[in-house]
Parts: C-alpha cells; structure tokens; sequence
C-alpha cells in the first residue's frame, strides 16, 4: 500500500519500538492518536518500562468478537437492550477514529470471514441479467481479495491498500480504486449487502442501498457481506517516475505539467497517485487492459519536462494483481502511527483551464504544513471516476464524478509530541486543505480520508440533497442513533448515547477537539 509505505520513510524514525510493533488486532488501531487519544487517560506504554498504569484511552470499555451473522445479531440485541453506544471495528484503518469509541460497547467484525464467486449472480428482488460477482464478509480484506480474483481470472474493483477492509468502512465511504476512473468507485460496483439494522434484523439491502453507498462509515447498522462485480481479467500497464529538483519554483513546474496531463491520463482510463514534496514528485500510475504503448501516450508531455538523473519505467503487467504486488502491496504495514491527513476533490475542469493556479494552490497549502519539513507531504490520489459511472442511488459527493484529483496533506508526530505540537501540525493541514476549499469552493472531501474538522462536513461528504435524503434514512432504520461516529449522518446530534452505568461515557471523542475548529 503506496501510502503506508511512504509514511513508513517519513515516520519510521521517531516511532518507538513499542508502537511499531503494534499490530492490527482486537483493540489496535493503524493510528495509534485513536487508542490513546483522550486528554485523560492515555494509553501507551513507554518504551522503558513494563510497570507503567495504562488507561483506556479512546478504546470501547467492554468488547465482542462476532465470526458470524448470528453473532452481529446477538450482540446488537445485547446493546439496544442496555442502551449502549455501538462501535463498529474491522481493521482499524479509519482516519477519524470511528472505529474507536471511549465508553462505547465495541464490536469486532474481522472474525466474519469468507470469499465465494457467482457466475451467475443475480441480486435479490432483481430482474437485471444475472452477472458475475464476489460474496466477501464484512471481515476480509483487500489482499484476499485480490488474491481470489488473480486465482479466478477476475477483477474486483478495491482499495489501494491491501489491509483496509473490504466489506465495512471503504464501501460505506464510497470506496476508491486505483482502477475507478475504468471501472467506478467501489459503490458503483456494489451488487448487494446484508447489513444488521439497529432492531436486530440481518436484511439484504435493496432501496436502503443509497446509504450503505456512500452515507458514511458505522452510521446504518453492521454489514455482514458485500457482494460485488466481478470483470473479466486483463492486462495492465503500468508506469512509475520519480525526480528531484534543486528548486522548489522547478519542481512546481513539474507539478504543472502533471496537472495538465492529468485529463489525458484519465481519458485513457488511467489511475495514478503522485506524491509531491517540496522539491521532488513521484509518480505510479496504470492503465488496465493496455499495453505501455498507450501509457507513454499518456505521458507524451511529461517525459521532456523531467529533470536529468529522474527515474522512469513502463511495465507490462499480465494481470491487476501483478500490478499491485508489485507496487501497492506490502506485507508488514506500517501501524501505530500518529497520523492525520485533511483532503478536497478537485474537478477537471481546473486542469482543463487553470493549471497555474491549481498549481499555486496546491503549494500555498503545502506551506502550511507545520514544522516537521519530513512530513509536509501532498498525496495526490488520481483514483477519481469517469463520470459515466454515477448512480442515483450513490450518495457519496457527486464531486467524485467530475474531478480528477483527491488531494490529500498528511501530517505525523513522534509519540512524544505535547498536545500543542500535534494541534499545530494538525492545523497546518486543517489551514492547507483550506486554501483549496478557497479555490474549488463547489466541490467537497472523501468522508473516509477528510480532515476531522472539515467545515460544513455534511455539504462536504455527501453534497445537501444526499444529505437530506440520509437524515430520512438514518431517521427510518436507526431512530435512537446508537449507530453514532465522528462526523457521520446525525453522529455530531446526539453525541454520545450510553447512559448505562456499565459503560459510562464522556462525549470527548478526540482531545483536540474541544480546543481547535
Ligand atoms: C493505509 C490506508 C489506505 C487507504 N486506502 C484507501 C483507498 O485506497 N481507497 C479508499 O477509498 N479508502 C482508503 N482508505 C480509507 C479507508 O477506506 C477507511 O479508513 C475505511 O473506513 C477503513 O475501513 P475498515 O473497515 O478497514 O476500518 P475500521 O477502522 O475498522 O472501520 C472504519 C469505519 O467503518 C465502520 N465499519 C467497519 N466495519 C463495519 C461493518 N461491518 N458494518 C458497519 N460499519 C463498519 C467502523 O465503525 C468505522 O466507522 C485507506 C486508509 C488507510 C489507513
């Protein structure tokens, strides 16, 4: 996974020992500020001793290990019952801690395993042609995936990162793919769900599909299965460059001319990600069913415009998983990282009629980055789709249909940083990913990777129609909210529900959140 690994470069140094070896399990978390994020009782163990009081931090007080269906219903029967907040976990991955929750009743969804493939698939209710598809559970992640659909001759569209989940929160945000921009987003691709609602009933999802698509993470009750198209296997090329300036007005021209090739590449059916720092720009992208003949068509403009000493290659890969093994996979993910990021969604046509001042944005935000130069990082994740793949029935912004760039300003601190030191850096991004809200203000953010002060988030995430019509869902399957997480559908109203005495609960749900924004 492209972006684990950079941070791994950027970070590695100022984590301890201790963090690193933190693993995604029962109660980890890939950013370790949602474990020990509460200004009272941290939970980290200092590296130099073993005797240290541990508090519980943000993780769920009391928590269960479903491996079925019938366990998700057992357990949301068990928490309506008491009146608890329920916090929905898989892996871990989310960016705003909403699979962790201080004083919540947490529910491990990782254990519902399972991968099957249906020739002949036809979903539930329907009359469209039968297709070919991929049943997953909630609990699988996108390596099995890919590994099944190599083994099958297929291709299912998915993450960039082989450990994020592939049936919980990357459906629910919207879910993009390095192959979106040729085959939509993840909810274009949805076929079908089953999901356990607040009352305790496993249903699968027809006309409630509008939320699971895109509505947000851990706000409409618990997936139990995902079951998405299957597209017949092809070859990909795939093309990485990387340079380096000595000036930072340089390397921005540089940045200019990807802007400007962007709308050729995407054209072509292209996704890429690009990470750009101050004086250098690398590049990974690919194109699916096309050979690197093509791939150089796309970067026609760009290799004159390389600097001498930069590093370039095309690839002919005989399939999407030889791609990604190559490139995106990594086998020991960097977790237990303190991480924040902040995005926007940029449209096309400020490519087709700006690129100087997409250009300047995008680096009068990256000066806002705060102090720590190693970490002043703009991912830029070409992963948008082609506009041919909207539906009504998705309810992610509609941005992702006309832009072409998730731009993304990340930010990391060592486990010693003051809560001060993690506020300004966290505001460098917040103030960053401002100047291009300034300059594409119609456009919005990827719930799933967004700043956790994004202003106005629900204008933002879903865009003010979807949102409306989510509030009347969320009103229908979900009345009392005990489905509630940051910045979600209704999550910001009721706060925090539990009022068992078990299970006590603060609202404080991440230290800086009473203090910035
Ligand atoms: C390294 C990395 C790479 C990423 N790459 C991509 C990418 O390429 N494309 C992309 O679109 N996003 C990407 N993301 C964002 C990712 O999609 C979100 O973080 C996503 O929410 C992770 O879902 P999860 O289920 O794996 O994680 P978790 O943190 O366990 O859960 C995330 C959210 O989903 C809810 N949830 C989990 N399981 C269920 C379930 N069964 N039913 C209901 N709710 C559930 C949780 O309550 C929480 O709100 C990436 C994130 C990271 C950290």
């Amino acid at each position: 996974m492209a972006r684990g690994r950079l941070w791994k470069a950027c970070v590695i140094a100022s984590l301890t020992i201790f963090q690193a070896l933190i693993k995604v399990t029962f109660h980890s978390y890939e950013q370790i500020n949602w474990e020990t994020c509460t200004s009272s009782d941290a939970c980290l163990v200092p590296a130099n001793s073993k005797n240290a009081t541990c508090g519980q931090g943000s993780i769920s007080t009391y928590s269960v290990h479903a491996t079925s269906s019938a366990d998700v219903v057992k357990y949301v029967n068990f928490a309506t019952k008491y009146n608890l907040r329920i916090v929905t976990k898989n892996t871990g991955h989310d960016y705003a801690g909403r699979s962790s929750g201080k004083g919540g009743f947490g529910l491990w969804t990782h254990g519902i395993k399972g991968i099957s493939r249906n020739t002949t698939f036809v979903p539930a209710g329907s009359s469209i042609a039968p297709q070919d598809a991929v049943t997953i559970g909630a609990g699988v992640q996108w390596s099995d995936v890919y590994q099944f659909a190599d083994d099958n001759n297929i291709i299912v569209v998915g993450g960039d990162s082989p450990n994020v989940g592939a049936a919980g929160g990357w459906i629910q945000g919207g879910g993009h793919s390095v192959l979106s921009q040729a085959y939509g987003l993840g909810v274009d691709n949805l076929l079908q769900a089953t999901i356990v609602t607040a009352n305790g009933v496993e249903r699968t999802i027809n006309e409630y599909q509008g939320a699971i698509r895109g509505g947000g993470p851990g706000t409409w009750g618990i997936i139990t299965s995902i079951t998405y198209k299957a597209h017949p296997g092809v070859p990909c090329a795939w093309v990485s460059i990387s340079s380096r300036f000595s000036t930072v007005d340089d390397n921005y021209k540089l940045v200019q001319k990807y802007i400007e090739q962007a709308p050729v590449w995407a054209d072509l059916g292209g996704g890429s990600f690009l990470n750009i720092l101050p004086q250098s720009v690398t590049f990974l992208g690919v194109i699916p069913n096309a050979t690197s003949v093509r791939a150089k068509q796309g970067l026609a403009t760009i290799e004159p415009a390389l600097p001498p000493g930069s590093n370039i290659s095309y690839v002919d890969a005989p399939s999407f998983q030889s791609f990604f093994k190559a490139t995106f996979d990594v086998s020991n993910e960097i977790v237990g990282i303190n991480f924040a990021l902040s995005s926007r969604l940029i449209p096309r046509t400020y490519f087709e009629t700006d690129s100087a001042g997409l250009a300047s944005a995008l680096r009068k935000g990256q000066v806002f980055l705060g102090s720590s130069a190693d970490v002043q990082t703009i991912q830029v994740l070409a992963d948008t789709p082609a506009p041919k793949f909207q539906r009504n029935v998705t309810s992610t912004t509609p941005s992702w249909y006309n832009s072409l760039w998730h731009v993304i300003y990340t930010t990391a601190w060592p486990s010693n940083a003051t809560v001060a030191q993690q506020q300004q850096l966290i505001k460098g991004i917040h103030d960053g990913a401002q100047v291009l809200r300034d300059y594409s203000p119609n456009s919005g953010a990827y719930i799933s990777e967004a700043d956790v002060y994004e202003p106005n988030h629900e204008a933002s995430f879903w865009g003010t129609a979807n949102a409306a019509r989510l509030k009347t869902i969320k009103a229908k399957y979900d009345p009392k909210n005990f489905f509630q997480v940051w910045q979600g559908m209704d999550g910001m109203a009721l706060r925090i529900r539990s009022t068992s005495a078990m299970l006590s609960s603060t609202p404080e749900m991440h230290p800086l959140l009473t203090s910035f924004a």
